[in-house]
């Protein structure tokens, strides 16, 4: 039997996480056939909340309310880190466009204007992030201005105490009081999960038996706090249901991974790629790439079954750092997992780490990734690009340590649009 015929894009992208969807997303709206191939990764434990710089430098540890400022810190104290090498405009629009396009697949966002905003973790901690999904919004506002709110827990759900939240949070926010109540029909004794409590409450009845059981909560109380668990693809009509049968302001707090806003923010991502026309072949890795004579690339993914290969002419590689599988450290070495590319990391192996684990600095090791050009073209051995049609966006990117600056949205969503800026000139 002939093999049957590998599927031909012009754009194909290697990984599903920020990067890979976002990238995938602005190829489609430029007219490109796209394919997105990838497996699930951390994508699944993401809070949702798109940041985009909160700390630099990291030594300092100095915390920006303005991310733009901190931008243009950034940008004369590091020209190479990946938001150094892309116009503030340009990174803006892109975030904008991608939580539009997030916001009309059911999980919007508040304005990001000029401001870093404080959110309440669930360990009572407060976190600064840039855009804050809608039904989080409401904790903020009441926040800045010390209204009285109760947080609430449920019995059974664990890694959330509301009483542990507020012990932690009382001293930055006086009025805040702590309530436990029962889900509506949680097994007693048993334990609840924040995506099926998500899921459970996109019905009416969920909702309903929820409100009456929030009922007695509101009493002194100008809002109420609750785990981030309203709904999975609807999150919005969820929180605007159970405001309007409360009567007063909700807010959600993020759980700890893993949590309800890791696949609500994937299955948003999702719904916005088909809505563009990307063909998306998830849960699948590739495992093979070949430049082609004619300037395109075949993949091969690890079921041929389900996907007999990809023909492209171009190819954007967000495969992620090492949680995500796109680098790999190994003895005395970091490799890049499926093209082999060059990646820059500390040679001494004793400079990988510092002494000090909570070094406020950050490791070494965390700044590895793919060097690339100014078009988003990570560079072969001689430091020339690689491949003039092969990009790379997000963590792979050499020259940043997102955890630590608080960056990772913004860093994966702004240097897809770089890569994509880059490939479409490429393709022309
Ligand atoms: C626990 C956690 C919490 C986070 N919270 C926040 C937050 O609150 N705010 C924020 O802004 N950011 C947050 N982020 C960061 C945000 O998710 C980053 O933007 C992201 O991790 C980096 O995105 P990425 O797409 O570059 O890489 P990844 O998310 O690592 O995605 C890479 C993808 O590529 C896939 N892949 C790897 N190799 C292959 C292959 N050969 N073939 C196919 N697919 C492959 C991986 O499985 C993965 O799905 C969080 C991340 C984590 C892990």
């Amino acid at each position: 039997m002939p093999a049957p015929p590998l599927i031909p894009c012009d754009v194909a992208v290697i990984g599903s996480g920020i990067a890979g969807m976002s990238a995938a997303w602005f190829a489609a709206r430029e007219g490109f056939a796209t394919v997105v191939v990838g497996r699930t990764g951390g994508i699944l434990f993401a809070s949702s909340l798109l940041d985009l710089l909160a700390v630099h430098p990291l030594a300092e540890r100095r915390l920006w309310e303005n991310p733009w400022e901190g931008l243009a810190r950034l940008a004369a104290d590091e020209p190479g880190h990946p938001l150094a090498r892309i116009a503030p405009a340009r990174i803006r629009e892109a975030i904008d466009a991608v939580a539009a396009a997030l916001g009309a697949c059911g999980l919007a966002y508040g304005d990001g204007g000029n401001r870093n905003r404080w959110v309440l973790t669930a360990l009572g901690t407060f976190r600064p992030t840039w855009r804050v999904p809608a039904t989080m919004e409401a904790g903020i506002a009441a926040r800045r201005a010390g209204a009285a709110a109760r947080i609430v827990s449920f019995h059974g759900l664990r890694g959330f105490s509301a009483r542990g939240i507020v012990e932690c949070a009382r001293p930055s926010w006086k009025a805040l009081s702590a309530a436990v109540v029962e889900f509506p029909r949680a097994a007693p004794g048993g334990e609840l999960f924040p995506e099926r409590m998500a899921r459970a409450l996109e019905t009416e009845a969920a909702r309903a038996a929820l409100a009456e059981a929030l009922t007695p909560c509101r009493q002194g109380a100008a809002a109420l706090g609750l785990p981030a668990v309203l709904g999975i693809s609807r999150p919005a009509e969820v929180h605007r249901d159970l405001e309007a049968r409360l009567g007063l302001p909700l807010f959600e707090i993020p759980t700890l991974p893993p949590g309800a806003t890791g696949p609500r923010l994937k299955e948003a991502f999702e719904r916005a790629l088909a809505q563009a026309g990307v063909r998306r072949i998830l849960g699948q890795s590739v495992v093979r790439a070949e430049a082609l004579a004619t300037g395109g690339f075949r993949l091969e993914t690890e079921n041929r079954d389900f996907c007999p290969g990809i023909e492209a002419r171009g190819v954007i590689l967000a495969t992620g750092r090492f949680l995500g599988g796109g680098l790999r450290a190994e003895r005395g070495r970091v490799v890049e997992t499926v093209f082999g590319l060059p990646v820059a990391f500390p040679e001494d192996r004793d400079r990988w780490h510092r002494r000090d684990f909570f070094d406020p600095s950050g490791h070494p090791l965390n700044r590895a990734g793919l060097p690339f050009d100014e078009a988003f073209r990570p560079l072969g051995g001689g430091g020339e690009p690689a491949h003039p049609r092969l990009f790379a966006a997000g963590s792979i990117l050499a020259g940043q340590d997102w955890v630590r600056s608080g960056c990772g949205s913004g860093l994966a969503i702004a240097t897809a649009r770089a890569a994509v800026d880059g490939l479409k000139k490429a393709l022309a």
